[in-house]
């Protein structure tokens, strides 16, 4: 337990233990504050659990959950009458403390100056620097002229996009001041997510802590961007804070709304429903497959855009692959319910899954959009499309795994970086955004028509590097994105059919063809999905290393008409 004492009558810690709290007892708290969320981390400790320390301690204990980045006026109030009706001194918690800290500093900044706050937050070792603006707002400042803290280049997101972006540009400008917003403690390697749903990996393998992905160099700003203003060359955070930049690369990924589909949030995790769509959720899909012996497994497909898009059937095929091989699949109906009317978007590939299709007798049901589900009696509800006519068809399912329909996410839809359909609006070969120049988007959270992978990304963010280098230098983009993306079709365990391609479904393979030909099934691209790709991402995106993913520098703006 490391207790920081920032004021007389009150401290913040990391994560308490109930062994910690019969030590903050002594040490005279007398209320102890968690605001933490349960089940944020799997070890630890709930607030049932503290609470009953606490009990045992002869100390008060308040909940008031909030999670990182989120600051809202009404969360102060409840803050501050939590703390006015609490008997001091009082002990207040989070992961890091960094929330309590951040509360603690809002709440008493309508009485005393942002600077004795950041001093005394500062001295207990929390950087609350970015909350200034909104400190010296309410503390009663004229914030007009107050400029907040500013990056050459600030980066929303620290995903696959934001973290390889920031590792290209430091590459190349180690002197560069960086900077990426991100909420998440954990960086997740979804790639990996496939694999864990067949048993290959397990989930810590495709899990890290942030800290330890951001490139050197890189300042880690914990928190959401709620706000973009382009015009000031700034972003605002949930918790109020403003930060300033040269140039904006925006990175955020995109919404899986699995609240889309009737009854789906409540039944997902249990009554054999299951997604390797989410990062908990991924050995769920295994236990089933394990589990099934008989009956009917379902895997549904959502309408497009989705992250990649092979990762529905790459479900169906793994499953399917483990019932052949443990000889129940003859008693294993298996349907692939599709909202689209074809198997796989670039035809050249689907000669070779379909003989997969074949051999696993799985039924193609094209057309079929999820919409309900009702876990207690197994029943999932699609909207059926032929020609202009919709009807709803129920199917019963002892299995199903479901891909959910993906939008542009909500804060990036109501900003003006967005296009009509909420995503990021950039020009497909520049990534620059196509009204403010100084602002570059990339990854899934973008309109450019490429497949939605990983493998894009290694692709974008050299390009983005370059081109954020030369904005910054008073310069025309250089740096050109060909849509190459790649979706390493698992349809069997140890092979892989691996698809690559850019723009306009053209083919782009990596290797050639008598080392690795991606239209046939080969143990090779098994290989490079399973041994080789997470290097490749971990240590070679990561740490600015462009292996087959140099930026082509021949971009030409295409003059308006
Ligand atoms: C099951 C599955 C299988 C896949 N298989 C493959 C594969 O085989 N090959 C492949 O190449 N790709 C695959 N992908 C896709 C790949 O993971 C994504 O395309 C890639 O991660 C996109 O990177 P990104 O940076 O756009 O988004 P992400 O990596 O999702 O990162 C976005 C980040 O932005 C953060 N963020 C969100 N909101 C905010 C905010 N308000 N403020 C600040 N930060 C915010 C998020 O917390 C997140 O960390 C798969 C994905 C899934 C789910």
């Amino acid at each position: 337990m490391e207790i920081k004492p920032i004021a007389p009558s009150f401290a913040a810690s990391p994560q308490l233990s109930p062994a910690d709290v019969a030590r903050a007892a002594e040490a005279g708290y007398k209320t102890i504050i968690c605001n933490r969320p349960d089940g944020e981390a799997d070890d630890q400790p709930t607030a049932a659990e503290i609470s009953a320390a606490a009990r045992a301690a002869g100390v008060d204990f308040r909940y008031l959950p909030i999670k990182p980045g989120v600051v809202t006026d009404d969360i102060l109030t409840a803050f501050e009458d939590t703390i006015k009706s609490c008997k001091a001194p009082i002990l207040a918690y989070c992961r890091t403390g960094t929330r309590s800290a951040t509360l603690w500093a809002m709440a008493r900044s309508k009485l005393l100056s942002p600077d004795a706050i950041l001093a005394a937050t500062g001295s207990a070792g929390y950087d609350l620097g970015g909350l200034r603006p909104r400190m010296e707002e309410r503390f009663g400042v004229d914030t007009g002229s107050i400029k907040p803290e500013s990056f050459d280049l600030l980066i929303v997101g620290g995903g696959a996009g934001g973290v390889a972006t920031a590792a290209s540009a430091l590459k190349r400008r180690p002197d560069l001041r960086v900077a990426i917003i991100e909420p998440r403690e954990d960086h997740y390697y979804q790639p990996g997510w496939t694999l864990v749903g067949a048993g290959v990996f397990n989930r810590a393998q495709t899990t890290r802590k942030m800290h330890e992905v951001l490139p050197d160099g890189v300042k880690w700003i914990r928190g959401a961007v709620a706000g973009f203003y382009p015009d000031q060359d700034e972003v605002t955070l949930e918790n109020g804070a403003r930060y300033g930049y040269g140039v904006l690369v925006v990175s955020p990924g995109l919404k899986l709304n699995w609240e889309a589909i009737e009854g789906l949030p409540e039944t997902l995790g249990k009554n054999g429903v299951t997604s390797n769509y989410r990062f908990d959720l991924a050995p769920y899909t295994y236990e089933l497959v394990q589990a099934t012996r008989k009956g009917k497994a379902i895997f549904t497909q959502p309408p497009m855009p989705i992250k990649c898009a092979g990762a529905p059937q790459k479900a169906m095929y793994l499953s399917s692959d483990y019932w052949l091989r443990t000889g129940v699949l003859k008693d294993i109906d298996v349907d692939f319910c599709n909202a689209g009317g074809v198997l796989f978007g670039v035809a050249d590939y689907v000669p070779a899954l379909m003989e997969y299709v074949k051999r696993y007798d799985a039924s193609l049901s094209f057309f079929h959009n999820l919409i309900k589900v009702d876990g207690d009696t197994k029943i999932a509800t699609f909207e059926v499309t032929d020609g202009d006519t919709k009807t709803t068809v129920e199917k019963p399912f002892d299995m199903m795994h479901v891909c959910p329909p993906q939008t542009g996410l909500d804060f990036i839809k109501a900003s003006p970086l967005a296009d009509a359909a909420g995503w990021v609006d950039v020009d497909q070969h520049s990534l620059q955004h196509k009204t403010y120049a100084n602002v570059f988007g990339l990854g899934d959270g973008c309109n450019t028509p490429n497949a939605k992978t990983a493998a894009a990304v290694r692709k974008q963010a050299p390009v983005v590097a370059v081109n954020a280098l030369a904005v910054m230098d008073g310069k025309e983009p250089v740096a050109s994105y060909d849509g190459y993306g790649s979706c390493p079709l698992t349809v069997e365990r140890g092979k892989i059919v691996l698809a690559e391609f850019g723009y306009g479904g053209k083919i782009m393979p990596s290797l050639p063809t008598w080392m690795l030909d991606g239209m046939k099934p080969t143990r090779a691209a098994w290989f490079l999905k399973e041994r080789m790709l997470p290097p490749i991402y971990w240590q070679g995106m990561f740490r600015g290393h462009e292996y087959l993913a140099q930026p082509d520098m021949t971009f030409k703006k295409i003059a308006a008409e």
